[in-house]
């Protein structure tokens, strides 16, 4: 039934005429017209039009006659506009209803054309209106669906709520092309939160607000919306409204804000002092840190004139803000802070360039460095310290180990000399050698004692040990020197001391053996007593008393304390001892280290006594081992055969080893090697029992040579006995000598007793 006249068009136009004679000529005058791409699409009746319409397709005008098959007169214009008052509704009316016309465009037409007396220019001029009205509403549409800007017209008295796409895009719900009555839209959709907006603008007037909505998905968003109430047409209320989309900008703020927070946090919290001040010395904000640093209050930080006359010295107060100025920031710059109570800070400061209203100013990092300077300066000090401590001790290792290794030869040499056939004289001369040497010695190892204590480094056993043995073997060495001066020397033991106890017995003889030598040094006539109580009993240890007494020479009261430091001696006007200093300072730091006291009590020119105690351990009697070890009587015999390789550069300690070795086994045969790669060639050619490794030597040593055996040699070789034979004291100590696979060692200057008993014991071994 339509007729569609078609067009080079993409404005559409709705003709409802019913006569065709009319639509041909609206046809014909748009051809006519400077109007292009217009198409007509004509419908014939009032219901047909209103069906098209229905099916939303777009048209830029609509040109109703309102005389139609099923609508006449004005009543035709009022039922499509209230349908669709949107669209651009130009009325066409005949030559006698002009009245009409005018009529309808208070009823929302936009325009009327009399059919016969308009032409082809006044339906473009009408229709050209119309287009542009409807490119204006697109294009408003697309403003708000970018600004996601709504708004809303709402008449509680037609009940008519007509509201831009925006608004449902919002709210997430379909678009209503038609304004459709509110209190029936309202009902189970997410826009019914505009009806407390309505509620709320009658009685405000105007309402502007963020609120927050869910959308139809339920998503939450949120909205500002603004709504006012006027007065419309008719003397009605009317709701304008519009609603913006403020979800991502509220969002950021409060990402912001949040930003905002943590860093007013870390401003507040911060050690640091963090300021922004002017150019000219002004405090414009402040942390807490910034009123510690400087030492005034916040008020008084505030009431300063210049804040850079607490910047010290000025010459680094002027290059830095003269630096800041030129390079816009400085970083890590040195300069003291003159605190409110006087002293100076040390501080590091970093401060960028800003502007403060409409002054230059900086903002800036102030960090307090004094303590830290201060640490610093102990660090350097304390290790300053540690390392002089080092070279101290390793420069007396090594004068030990330089003076040991010739002391070797002297006292080998002398105990080779001695079992000769010597005469009488030269047997005195060689036994006086032989006991200066053992003076030598005893000094050389005090010193290394005295370091080893200095240093830290001496360590207790806790072993079993037989307290009576250990006494009696300190009587049978002492003996000796007290009946070469006459000296009656006896020990009284009591009898609640126990036999077995536990504890570092070389330390207790040491002690013990440097109180008694003292008492006979310093004595001429008369005898030296030592005693041993039990003082009291605590779970299952003894606290026992040692005291040596003698009637000596004596001390002076007020020397007593002194003697005790370390090299301290007093000096006799008439005779001279022997000694360096050092015995009485070792025996209280070795006592005092293991929780005893030491003390001395003197009658000048008639005695003195020296006493300490020590807790020990009771025990129960001895482990198997230490008896074993101690047994020297299990030496192979003279008539022994085996192949022995000596290791080692010193010529004369060779000559004392090979000496010594041969005098006590005639039938071995020893070989000598001149250093670790020299040992390790004679090793590879021929077989030995064991091997005598000196440790310091040049080219090889003998940690490097013992490495190599054990891990290069085939077996058979690479698991040979190798013991150490060296001169240095601390090989016991530390157990080196272990780590690089030797078996055992032997201190030099050795006793040849020891010597012959150790290699024994590895020789043997299966
Ligand atoms: P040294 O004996 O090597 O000089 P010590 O530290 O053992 O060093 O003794 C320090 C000083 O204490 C001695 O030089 C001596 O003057 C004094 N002294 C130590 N023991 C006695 C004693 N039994 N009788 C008198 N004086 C003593």
């Amino acid at each position: 039934m339509a007729t569609t006249a078609t067009l080079v068009s993409t404005n559409k136009i709705l003709l409802i005429e019913d006569n065709p004679g009319d639509a041909r000529l609206v046809e014909i005058y748009l051809l006519d017209s400077d109007l292009q791409n217009c198409e007509v699409v004509n419908k014939t009746t009032l219901r047909d039009g209103l069906e098209t319409l229905k099916t939303g397709e777009e048209f830029a005008a609509i040109l109703l006659d309102l005389t139609l098959p099923d609508s006449r007169g004005i009543e035709t214009l009022e039922r499509l506009s209230e349908q669709f008052p949107q669209n651009n509704i130009i009325v066409l009316t005949g030559l006698s209803d002009k009245e009409l016309g005018l009529h309808a465009v208070k009823a929302g037409a936009q325009d009327f054309l009399i059919k016969g007396a308009f032409d082809s220019d006044s339906l473009a001029k009408s229709l050209r209106y119309s287009i542009e009205r409807n490119k204006v509403l697109k294009r408003l549409d697309e403003t708000q669906r970018i600004a996601h800007i709504g708004n809303w017209e709402y008449c509680p008295a037609t009940g008519i709520f007509n509201a831009s796409a925006e608004v449902y895009r919002i709210f997430g719900c379909a678009v209503q092309k038609q304004p459709p009555l509110w209190d029936e839209y309202r009902q189970g959709s997410p826009l019914a939160i505009l009806e407390e907006i309505h509620q709320e603008t009658f009685i405000v007037n105007e309402v502007k607000k963020d609120l927050k909505i869910n959308t139809l998905e339920g998503e939450c968003r949120v909205v500002f919306i603004q709504c006012t109430a006027n007065m419309g047409e008719d003397d009605l209320p009317v709701f304008h409204g519009i609603i913006q989309d403020i979800t991502e900008r509220k969002m950021a703020e409060q990402e912001m804000i949040k930003s905002q927070e943590r860093y007013q946090e870390v401003f507040t919290q911060s050690k640091d002092a963090l300021f922004i001040c002017t150019f000219d010395g002004r405090f414009i904000d402040f942390n807490q840190a910034t009123t510690e640093l400087f030492g005034y209050s916040a008020e008084e930080l505030k009431a300063l004139h210049d804040a850079h006359a607490l910047y010290y010295p000025s010459e680094r107060k002027n290059e830095f803000l003269l630096k800041l100025k030129s390079q816009k920031s400085v970083k890590d710059y040195e300069i003291n802070i003159a605190h409110k109570r006087g002293e100076f800070r040390e501080c590091m400061i970093t401060a960028s360039l800003i502007q403060v209203g409409d002054r230059i100013g900086y903002n800036c990092i102030l960090r307090d460095m004094t303590e830290h300077r201060q640490a610093e300066k102990l660090r350097k000090a304390r290790d300053l310290a540690r390392q002089s401590a080092k070279m101290k001790e390793q420069f007396v290792a090594s004068i030990s180990h330089e003076m040991r290794t010739p002391m070797n030869a002297i006292f080998g040499m002398s105990n080779l000399l001695l079992q000769m056939d010597l005469g009488e004289e030269e047997r005195n001369l060689v036994t006086s050698i032989k006991s200066s040497s053992e003076v030598l010695l005893g000094v050389v190892n005090d010193i290394l004692e005295i370091s080893s204590i200095q240093n830290g480094k001496v360590v207790f056993e806790n072993q079993p040990f037989d307290l009576y043995e250990l006494l009696n073997n300190l009587v049978n060495v002492m003996q000796y020197k007290a009946q070469e001066k006459d000296l009656y020397l006896e020990v009284i033991l009591d009898e609640a001391v126990p036999k077995f106890i536990s504890g570092d017995k070389l330390r207790l003889n040491q002690v013990l053996y440097n109180l008694v030598g003292n008492a006979i040094k310093f004595t001429d006539n008369g005898y030296v007593k030592i005693r041993v109580t039990k003082l009291h009993d605590i779970i299952d240890s003894v606290q026992l008393k040692f005291t040596v007494d003698d009637t000596g020479i004596g001390i002076q009261e007020d020397k007593i304390e002194a003697i005790f430091e370390t090299f301290t001696r007093i000096r006799q006007k008439d005779r001279v001892f022997e000694g360096t200093g050092l015995g009485l300072s070792i025996c209280k730091n070795l006592v005092e280290l293991q929780g005893g006291k030491i003390g001395a009590a003197s009658a000048y020119g008639r005695g003195s006594s020296f006493f300490f105690d020590l807790i020990f351990e009771r025990a129960n009697g001895l482990a198997e081992e230490t008896t074993n070890v101690l047994d020297k009587t299990e030496t192979l015999p003279p008539d022994a055969v085996f192949r022995l390789l000596l290791v080692e550069d010193h010529k004369m300690n060779q000559l004392v080893a090979k000496k010594t070795l041969e005098r006590r086994w005639p039938n071995i045969s020893l070989s000598i090697a001149e250093n670790g790669a020299n040992a390790i060639e004679m090793l590879q050619e021929d077989d030995f029992d064991l091997v005598l490794m000196d440790i310091q030597m040049p080219i090889m040593d003998g940690y490097e040579a013992t490495k190599y055996i054990r891990e290069e040699l085939p077996p058979g070789k690479s698991d040979l006995p190798i013991l150490a034979m060296t001169a240095h004291a601390h090989v016991a100590k530390d157990e080196k000598f272990k780590e690089y696979g030797m078996d055992d060692f032997v201190l030099k200057p050795f006793e040849p007793e020891d010597l012959f008993f150790k290699i024994s014991k590895y020789v043997r071994r299966p």
